[in-house]
């Protein structure tokens, strides 16, 4: 059985834990691998490299930062199968999905390839007699990321390739139910030409996260995660004073007006709602129907329920199983429980299997209707395929019921009024909002900026946002005397 290794220092070990931790195949429940619950003194060996990797690599010319990235992307490019392959083996994502995974996260390092610009600094000449003021960007040291289950390539390649290329060095705590993806990740960056401690990685839970949200050599961390343990990441880091951005649930919701196009309205849902097996945190969950519009639903949970689960390489597959068993048993809880409390059950997925892999964490396309805001299945985060439909009279009750929510990652409009979309983008507060665009995910030169209950911090993921959450400014005030300095001291706080 294969046990997932270590990553210090520029070496790929084994750990000494005798705490291991299986990795299944969400489609069969079969363990495929394990993953060590690293020791302590394993994480502060991987701190101790990052701190002394970071010495030598902020001297590295940004320019030939710039460059291990470049060939990094290439190197991800080329092995965009085989980690698609490992990605979809480990969280049973369908391929084409897995190799999207893969593809958003290679747009991150694109992004870190443009460092040398993104780090520049801002001059004024003359700010007094003879006294020019300029600006640097500086890296901070040692950043530390946490990582979900549900993008295993992507949401590490949001993070560590940009904290590097600005001149810091890393520790990665992937999350365990799917930590073989990270890995090759890493085994590329190596082959890229990063050098020993700048990329390192450990493996555990609750308490290696502990250690390094309080460990004194590390200076900012970045998660992504479920919202309880988003607030206790952010709490904690920052009450030991660190740089913190997590970034956590969601409960996304879409608004479709009557004069928006039906078939593009059905088309778009379809994927944004059960995708990935709803197992993204920008999927939308919630649709809201304003007035006429509600008479598509029908057709909507047709099209719906057409959508077949399978394996991650049977081509016919929509999407694949839920992550684990536990997640398995609190969907189809919450199914249950919206079923008791009065929702209209049109789709129903929660008996789906596929056959020959019975023991599978399958859960088929659900879609319920006259859901209400006081029932479970809307107020909290499914994470399954799994859509909730609601009906209201006009735009303003709409806005009024997407404001209310406590999650803010991200919404949509569909709408043929442009006045409809405009009022809709500007008195939303959701961090990203889509105008006929189901799940609207900015691309890397923008910034990922959920807000409310789906991010505790600042500033947020990639673009030019995370440039800034991973340095630090520098801004100096320079004098080079000539015979025009006054004589004599300057008391006053006047420069002269
Ligand atoms: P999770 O919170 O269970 O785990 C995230 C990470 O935290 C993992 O590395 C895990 O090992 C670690 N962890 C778990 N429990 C911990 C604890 N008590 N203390 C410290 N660390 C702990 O999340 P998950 O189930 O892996 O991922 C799904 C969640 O992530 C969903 O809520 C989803 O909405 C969210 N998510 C959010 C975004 C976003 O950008 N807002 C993106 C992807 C996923």
């Amino acid at each position: 059985m294969h046990n997932v290794k270590l990553f210090i220092d520029g070496e790929f070990k084994n750990s000494a834990s005798l705490n291991r931790i299986p990795v299944t195949n969400p489609a069969s429940a079969e363990i495929i691998a394990y993953v060590p619950d690293a020791l302590a003194e394993e994480a502060d060996q991987a701190v101790a490299a990052a701190k002394k990797a970071f010495q030598s690599w902020k001297a590295v010319p940004v320019t030939e930062r710039a460059r291990v990235m470049m060939r990094y992307q290439a190197i991800l490019k080329r092995e965009q199968t085989r980690i698609a392959s490992v990605l979809a083996a480990e969280t049973g994502k369908v391929f084409d999905d897995a190799m999207g995974d893969a593809w958003r996260g290679i747009e991150v390092v694109e992004q870190a390839m443009n460092a040398p610009g993104m780090m520049m600094g801002e001059t004024v000449e003359n700010v007094a007699q003879g006294i020019d003021t300029y600006s640097m960007i500086q890296p901070l040291g040692v950043c530390v990321g946490i990582t979900p289950f549900n993008f295993p390539a992507m949401i590490p390649l949001w993070m560590f390739p940009l904290a590097i290329a600005c001149g810091n060095t890393f520790v990665l705590k992937p999350s365990e139910q799917d930590p073989q993806t990270p890995m090759l990740l890493a085994e590329l960056f190596v082959e890229a030409g990063a050098p020993p401690g700048v990329l390192n990685i450990i493996h555990g839970g609750r308490e290696r996260v502990d250690q390094l949200l309080h460990h004194d050599d590390v200076a900012a961390v970045s998660f992504v995660g479920s919202v309880p343990v988003g607030q206790h990441v952010y709490r904690t880091a920052t009450a030991n004073l660190k740089r913190a951005q997590c970034f956590a649930g969601a409960k996304n919701h879409t608004v479709v007006m009557p004069d928006a196009s039906k078939n593009h309205v059905i088309n778009n849902l379809v994927g944004a709602s059960v995708g990935a097996a709803g197992q993204r945190c920008m999927a939308i969950s919630v649709a809201i129907f304003v007035g006429e519009s509600q008479q598509w639903i029908d057709e909507l949970a047709q099209a719906i329920a057409a959508v077949k689960p399978g394996l991650w390489n049977d081509k016919e597959a929509g999407f694949g199983p839920l992550i684990s068993a536990s997640a398995k048993e609190r969907v189809v809880a919450l199914i249950e429980s919206g079923k008791a409390q009065g929702a209209t059950c049109l789709v129903d997925g929660s008996d789906f299997t596929v056959a020959g892999y019975e023991q599978g964490h399958w859960i088929g396309p659900t879609v319920f209707r006259d859901v209400t805001t006081d029932m479970r299945i809307y107020q909290e985060e499914i994470f399954g395929p799994v859509l909730c439909c609601l009906c209201v009279d006009s735009l303003d009750e709409a806005l009024a019921i997407v404001n209310a929510n406590p999650y803010g990652n991200g919404t949509s409009i569909f709408t043929a009024s442009g006045a409809a979309a405009r009022k809709y983008q500007s008195e939303v507060s959701v961090g990203q909002v889509g105008i006929n665009v189901p799940i609207p995910v900015p691309l890397p030169f923008f910034s990922f900026t959920g807000w409310k209950n789906s991010f505790f911090g600042d500033l947020h993921a990639y673009g030019k946002q995370a440039v800034r959450f991973y340095t630090e400014t520098k801004t100096i005030t320079s004098r080079w005397p000539e015979d025009s300095i006054p004589a004599g001291p300057n008391l006053t706080i006047n420069l002269r």
